[in-house]
C-alpha cells in the first residue's frame, strides 16, 4: 500500500489499501464486551449507555510507526503510511444511531472528536486530523455499530486544500471570512436554513453537489473545532446535529458526515507555509452532511462536475417540513 501523489493535481491518493468490511454476522470489534479489546485512547464517562471510547482502527491506513520518508520513483512522488487512525465508537449499546442519542450522549461524541484532533495536532509532522463518519451501506460503513473515524496525516487532503485556498482569498480581498459572510446571508434570506438551536445553523448550501447536502455552522467565528469560544454552548450543536440526523433519517438510507477544522498550525512547512499567518481570521470550522439519497449520488467524489437535480432552497423546506423529535 502507498500514498501516491498526482502529479498534476497535487492530490495523495492512497492506493492498495482494501476496506476490511465486517463479515455479516461475525463478532463486532467495537463492542466493548469483545475480549482483548485494544486499551482505549480515550473514554468517558466511567460506564453507561452514553459511554464514548476511541480505539485504534483494527486495519489502519495510517500507522504511527511508520516513517515519515517520501521517495522519488522518476518524476512521481509516494510516501509512507505515517499517521493515525482511530475509530470513536460512539456507545456501547451495538444497534443504536446517533440519531437515536440524547442531546447529552451526542455532546459526549463532539466532546471525544475535539479531545483527540487538540491531541494529535500537538504532534508537528500531523499536517491535518479529519473526523467523519460513513452511516449506512451505500455510504461504505465498516461495522454497523455507531462509530466515527479520525484521521491524522502528513498532508492536508484535497478538499481541505482547497477551502483553505479559498478562504484565504477572500479574506485578502474583502478583509471577512467566507463562512461568516454566507452565515450572514443565509439568515437575512431564511430560505436555505433547514433548523437552528442557539447560536448553531443547519444549512442547505447555495451550490449543494448532493441532494439534501446539510452544513452545520456556528455562527460566531472560530476556525478550530476542537477549541471552542468561550460560551459556545456544544450542547445546542449537539441537539441540532441529532434533530438534522432524525431529519434525514426519514428519507435517506444513508449519509457522509465530516468535520472540517483548521489544519495544524505547528506544522508551517512546504505546502501549510502560506496558510497560517492568517488562518484564524479567513477559516472557519463547520460540519458538511452528504446525504446518499439515490445510487448516482454515489459518485459524488468522482465528478468533474456536481450534477444535483434538487434545489437546495427546496431541499431546506422539504427538510424543514420534517418530524425531528422522533
Ligand atoms: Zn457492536
Ligand atoms: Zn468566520
Ligand atoms: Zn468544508
Amino acid at each position: 500500500m502507498d500514498i501516491r501523489r498526482d502529479p498534476v493535481t497535487q492530490s495523495w491518493v492512497v492506493t492498495g489499501y482494501r476496506e476490511n468490511l465486517a463479515e455479516p454476522g461475525g463478532v463486532c470489534p467495537l463492542c466493548s464486551s469483545l475480549a482483548g479489546q485494544p486499551p482505549a485512547s480515550l473514554s468517558g464517562p466511567e460506564q453507561g449507555p452514553g459511554q464514548v471510547r476511541v480505539i485504534p482502527h483494527t486495519d489502519p491506513i495510517y500507522r504511527a510507526e511508520s516513517g515519515l520518508e517520501r521517495k522519488a520513483e522518476g518524476i512521481y512522488d509516494k510516501m509512507a503510511r505515517a499517521g493515525a487512525h482511530e475509530i470513536i465508537v460512539e456507545t456501547p449499546q451495538h444497534d443504536r444511531p446517533m440519531s437515536r442519542f440524547s442531546d447529552e450522549e451526542i455532546e459526549q461524541v463532539l466532546w471525544a472528536a475535539a479531545q483527540r484532533i487538540a491531541e494529535l495536532k500537538k504532534d508537528p509532522r500531523f499536517k491535518y486530523v479529519t473526523v467523519f463518519k460513513n452511516q449506512g451501506l451505500l455510504a461504505g460503513e465498516e461495522w454497523p455499530h455507531a462509530h466515527s473515524q479520525l484521521t491524522a496525516t502528513t498532508f492536508v487532503p484535497r478538499r481541505v486544500k482547497y477551502e483553505l485556498r479559498s478562504a484565504r482569498q477572500w479574506f485578502q480581498e474583502k478583509d471577512r471570512c467566507v463562512f461568516c459572510d454566507i452565515v450572514r446571508q443565509e439568515e437575512k434570506s431564511g430560505q436555505r436554513i433547514v433548523d437552528v438551536q442557539g447560536e448553531y445553523y443547519a444549512l442547505c448550501p447555495y451550490a449543494s453537489r448532493v441532494p439534501y447536502e446539510i452544513w452545520v455552522l456556528h455562527r460566531r467565528h472560530n476556525h478550530a473545532f476542537e477549541h471552542p469560544r468561550p460560551g459556545a454552548k456544544r450542547r445546542n450543536l449537539a441537539a441540532l446535529l441529532g434533530r438534522t440526523l432524525r431529519r434525514l433519517e426519514k428519507f435517506a438510507p444513508a449519509f457522509h458526515m465530516v468535520i472540517h477544522t483548521a489544519p495544524n498550525s505547528l506544522s508551517r512547512k512546504g505546502e501549510m507555509a502560506g496558510y497560517w499567518k492568517t488562518l484564524a481570521d479567513d477559516y472557519h470550522w463547520h460540519i458538511e452532511i452528504l446525504p446518499i439519497v439515490q445510487p448516482r449520488s454515489l459518485s459524488y467524489g468522482i465528478k468533474e462536475v456536481y450534477v444535483n437535480p434538487v434545489l437546495p432552497e427546496q431541499a431546506a423546506e422539504f427538510l424543514r417540513g420534517l418530524d425531528a423529535t422522533s
